[in-house]
């Protein structure tokens, strides 16, 4: 079937690039080993944010300089939970560690550069990097939730066929900070009333291909003592299938794990997701039956719906037949097209079928409709073709935080 499916393009061949992808170093913002001089040469370069550091981090850098632990946990709510943009708001923190912790750190590490706003509420911002680089986060407004779709690297260089963010390629990952950020940057600018309640990492980038920054992430997002506080029950990461990883991640958090499956069938699936060579679904499918995933939780496949793809009633039955025993939901995802894709959204009697045959084999699935289409935000859609090195941006997110860094200094001199 393999020969006779409507794609255009061959994705051969960019599998070798997968390896690479976790390598990607840290640019030099998050930099910065060691306490800091306490006086002069205090660049923003210089200074790393400190939204960044973990909470063993930030305990370290206090007690190098005799202070005791409790003032992190001070520092990290004025930061996660009441949104400060400058050490200087942090009035019950005292002004010499206000100062000390403004000449080593700044507060931010991305700045908004364009807001799109949908006809059904979406809002998808374009948030540059202090290297220029560019990722995008979706806010998503619902009647009993808010979900924020976050990015975890600046492009993506896993290649699935599919996807408007494989065509940038890997820019490189993004930091820890950079992924804390995007939440706390739109919970700036969101109403009381509609703040985040969800998280899904399903935006630019493959989230595990990038596991220490995610998983760091996470944990300052779900820490309910002194971070964002949002429950690990309403997080959901989503991967390719990056076996090790997806391990890892069930071992060591409580979040829910979606797998972009697409397909059960090795030459289908293979064509689809480059990654499917070094993982193919017999693979994936036994790693997922043994996954310590706990008893109330499911594991969500993600099932990418490619008019003549793997639409048939005949792929529907078969992939029913290769669930089962796992203990999961399937979300069934009409293709969101965009330009030069290739592929297009299977008409409404076959989306239904597919559910329908589904349903009737014992597996839950729900057909997720698009959100944020007319504004390209929809799953699969997010590409910039502004990703690359902009000397105008880095400037504008600079002076953001230089106006910060400012304010700060001035205010604690
Ligand atoms: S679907 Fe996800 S993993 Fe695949 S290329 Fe797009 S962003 Fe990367």
């Amino acid at each position: 079937m393999a020969s006779s499916m409507a794609m255009t393009r061959s994705v051969r061949g960019l599998l070798g690039s997968m390896d690479t992808v976790c390598r990607m170093e840290l640019d030099s913002l998050t930099e910065g080993q060691g306490p800091a001089p306490l006086h002069g040469g205090n660049s923003v370069e210089l200074r790393r944010p400190i939204e960044g550091l973990g909470h063993a981090e930030l305990s370290a850098w206090l007690d190098a300089r005799g202070l005791p632990a409790y003032r992190g946990d001070q520092i990290r709510r004025w930061l996660f939970q009441k949104h400060a943009t400058a050490f200087e708001s942090m009035t019950d923190v005292p002004r010499e560690l206000r100062q000390a912790l403004a000449r080593s750190f700044v507060i931010g590490s991305l700045a908004v550069q364009q807001r799109s706003r949908s006809d059904d509420g979406t809002v998808k911002y374009l948030l540059r990097l202090r290297d220029g680089n560019v990722v995008e986060t979706v806010y998503i407004p619902e009647a009993d939730r808010v979900t924020l779709c976050v990015s975890t690297q600046a492009g993506c260089g896993l290649g699935c066929a599919f996807c408007a963010t494989a065509r940038m390629g890997l820019k490189r990952n993004l930091t820890r900070a950079e992924i804390v950020d995007q939440v706390l940057e739109v919970q700036r600018q969101c109403p009381e009333e509609r703040r985040i309640s969800n998280l899904v990492l399903m935006g630019m980038g493959e989230p595990l291909a990038n596991y220490d920054a995610t998983r760091g992430a996470l944990e300052t997002i779900t820490d309910a003592a002194s971070g964002m506080a949002i429950s690990p029950r309403k997080i959901t990461v989503s991967t390719v299938g990056l076996l090790p990883q997806m391990r890892r991640l069930m071992e060591e958090t409580r979040v829910n794990l979606a797998i972009s499956l697409h397909s059960v069938r090795d030459d289908v699936r293979s064509e689809l997701m480059p990654v499917n060579r070094k993982y193919p679904v017999a693979q994936l499918l036994e790693c997922c039956r043994s996954l310590p995933v706990p008893r109330r939780k499911r594991i969500t496949f993600e099932y990418l719906l490619l008019r003549g793809v793997n639409d048939l009633a005949a792929d529907a039955a078969e992939l029913a037949k290769r669930l089962r025993g796992i203990r999961c939901k399937v979300n069934l995802i009409p293709f969101n097209p965009h330009e030069g894709s290739g592929f297009d959204r299977p008409p409404e009697d076959v989306i239904e079928r597919f559910g329908e045959t589904l349903r009737a084999r014992g597996i839950q699935t729900h057909v997720r409709r698009p959100r944020g289409e007319d504004i390209q935000a929809a799953c699969g859609q997010l590409y910039h073709a502004a990703a690359s090195e902009d000397g105008a941006g880095r400037a504008r997110v600079e002076a953001a935080i230089e106006q910060r860094g400012v304010a700060d200094s001035q205010a604690t001199q």
